[in-house]
This record gives structure tokens, sequence and C-alpha cells, in this order.
């Protein structure tokens, strides 16, 4: 098995670097938002509890969305890996992602950070705004996700620094340069395509 996280903040490339890793390395891709927005969509329970929150750009409650990845982890239970994206968002949900793993004999074998800086996410997320129309692509709550993310999610790069799994990637080039990087870190410890 090989399991990756994708980090970074909001509009540095998670999704869209996921989707080429998925073609090549035939990963399953687990994107809370991704989940999150399909609950909402359904109308749901904890869609319905979720939207709020979201729509603000404040995280959603750790348990929830560590008991929604517990669930994806037991549905995919034959999968070659994982690849996270949005996920861990706080230290207490990588500590809970570390240890369903260990349960399922596994690990994080790498955690790659996409570096970008923040007039350049600004730029993207109101751009992916105006094509995709997310509800939460909007000035006021871009600001408040990054600074969710300073605050919460940042430090789940060091947790994992402390385990020597960090790789920081420079976000700030075309999509294929992106890629190329990862690639070449992945060739070092990676999955076989
Ligand atoms: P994303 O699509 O990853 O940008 O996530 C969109 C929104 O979903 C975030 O702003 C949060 O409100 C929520 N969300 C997604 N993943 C998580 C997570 N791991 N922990 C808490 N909230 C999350």
């Amino acid at each position: 098995m090989f399991n990756l996280i994708l980090f970074g903040p909001p509009g540095s490339g998670k999704g869209t670097q996921s989707a080429k890793l998925i073609e090549q390395y035939g990963l399953v891709h687990l994107s809370t938002g991704d989940i999150l927005r399909s609950e909402v969509k359904a109308g749901t329970a904890l869609g319905l509890e979720a939207k709020k929150l979201m729509d603000q750009g404040n995280l959603v409650p750790d348990e929830v969305v560590i008991g929604m990845i517990e669930s994806k982890l037991d549905e995919h239970a034959g999968a070659g890996g994982f690849i996270f994206d949005g996920f861990p968002r706080t230290v207490e949900q990588a500590e809970a992602l570390d240890a369903l793993l260990l349960r399922k004999g596994t690990t994080i074998h790498s955690m790659l950070a996409l570096e970008v800086p923040q007039a350049e996410l600004m730029r993207r997320l109101l751009e992916r705004g105006r094509i995709e129309g997310r509800v939460d692509d909007n000035e006021h709550t871009i600001l408040h996700r990054i600074s969710e993310y300073r605050h919460k999610t940042k430090p789940v790069a060091s947790y994992y620094d402390a385990q020597q799994k960090l790789r920081s990637i420079a976000g700030d080039k075309s999509i294929d340069q992106i890629y190329a990087a990862i690639q070449a870190q992945l060739a070092q410890l990676g999955p076989e395509d």
C-alpha cells in the first residue's frame, strides 16, 4: 500500500494534482471537501450541518470528517493506496488518521506540501469562483479559509515533518511543472506506475 497526503492552502492545486496522480498510479482519491459537497448536494443531515460551516469558510468538526474517512477506508479495503486531499486539516485529524492506518497495518508514506504565495491563491480561487460558482470562493470567505489554514492546518506539516515525511513542492508554477516535481519526489519513495 502507498498512502500520500497532498497538503497546502486552499487554491494550492491539491485537487488538480490529485487527478493526475490517480490516473498514473491508480490510488483512491479521498477529498473531504468533495465528500462534504456531495453530502450537501444529497441534502443529508450531515450535509445540512456542514453547509453552514463550509459557506463561512470554517472547518467542519474533527469527529465528522474522521468518521467520514474511516468509512471510506473500509469501503475501499482492497485499494493499493490512498491520496488524502484536504485531510488531515488539524493535528487531531492527523493523529486519528495515523491510528486508523496503523489498525490496518499501514501508514502515511509521504506528505507533499504545495507552497503558493497568498496573492496567487486569491487569484486562483476568485477565478474558480467565477467558473464553478463555489459559494465559498468569494474574497471575504477566502481570507477566512486562509486564516483557518494558517492557524489550524499549518501545524499538521510540522507533525509529519517530525516523522520525516514532509516534502515541499513549489506550487506557483504550471500544472505540468508542479506534477514533474511531484513525480521526482515520488520516484525516490513512491508507488510503481
Ligand atoms: P476544500 O474543498 O478542501 O477546500 O474544503 C471545503 C470546505 O469543506 C472547507 O472550507 C471546510 O469547511 C470543509 N472541510 C473540508 N475538509 C475538511 C477537513 N478535513 N476538516 C474540516 N473541514 C473540512
